[in-house]
């Protein structure tokens, strides 16, 4: 086997060759220099995984469960914490106790419990608004409401800094597309700076929608291990 056409293995390897198809990908979108972001989607992985990815170069990671991520977030380097997850009421004070900010936003009393929590901890909390954009999705606003949700937030003193969607799982990529740009014009009525739109299977149909920042998790560290 020819040694440069073997596939990335390491982590630090798979996450430079990412950046490089980003980049490509960017300039067949005339987006070049854009910055995005890359979130580290770590959940499932083991801390050991989260501590690797760091030393690799990753400085966002992206997590789902707060009790999952409290146990891997103690003592880590500095790291920007994004909560990707459902927002239950009573577990928002964990939540902005645990984590730089908050991608999952999808309704006002969700909203109100991280302002309130926010505000008792002192802490600034950037937030996203969730829509929804694919049949699969169970969470998220309706796109067409979400502009009215986040002046509903904003007055709650919530800064609300864009839109996060997840994309409909299919292979059909146009389906994939229309959703995106469903999700692109919210972001634009809603204003703020990040548009959190692409995982592994789509992240290129979401740089050419016009995401600011992806969320990978399979694309980095393989296929998710059952359980921690
Ligand atoms: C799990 C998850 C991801 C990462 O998914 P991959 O397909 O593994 O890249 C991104 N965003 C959210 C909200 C997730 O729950």
């Amino acid at each position: 086997m020819e040694l440069e056409n073997r596939a990335p293995s390491t982590l630090r390897e798979r996450y430079l060759h990412l950046l490089d198809e980003l980049a490509a990908e960017k300039r067949a979108a005339g987006r070049s220099n854009d910055p995005v972001r890359i979130v580290a989607v770590t959940k499932k992985q083991p801390r050991e995984t989260v501590l690797r990815a760091i030393e690799a170069g990753i400085g966002e990671i992206g997590e789902n469960y707060v009790q999952e991520a409290k146990g891997k977030f103690d003592g880590l380097p500095p790291v920007r914490k994004h909560f990707l997850g459902h927002v239950q009421t009573n577990k928002a004070k964990a939540i902005v106790e645990a984590f730089d900010s908050v991608q999952s936003v999808d309704r006002i009393d969700a909203g109100r419990a991280l302002a309130k929590a926010a505000r008792t901890s002192g802490k600034p909390l950037p937030v996203l608004l969730q829509v929804n954009v694919s049949p699969v999705d169970r969470f998220g606003t309706k796109p067409e409401e979400a502009e009215h949700l986040a002046e509903a937030l904003r007055r709650e003193g919530l800064d609300v800094d864009g839109v996060m969607a997840i994309g409909p799982i299919t292979e059909d990529r146009g389906e994939i597309r229309r959703a995106f740009e469903r999700a692109a014009r919210a972001f634009e009525r809603v204003g703020g700076t990040t548009l959190s739109l692409g995982m592994s299977g789509d992240w290129r149909e979401a740089i050419q929608a016009g995401s600011t920042m992806l969320r990978l998790g399979t694309a980095l560290f393989g296929e998710r291990r059952t359980s921690v």
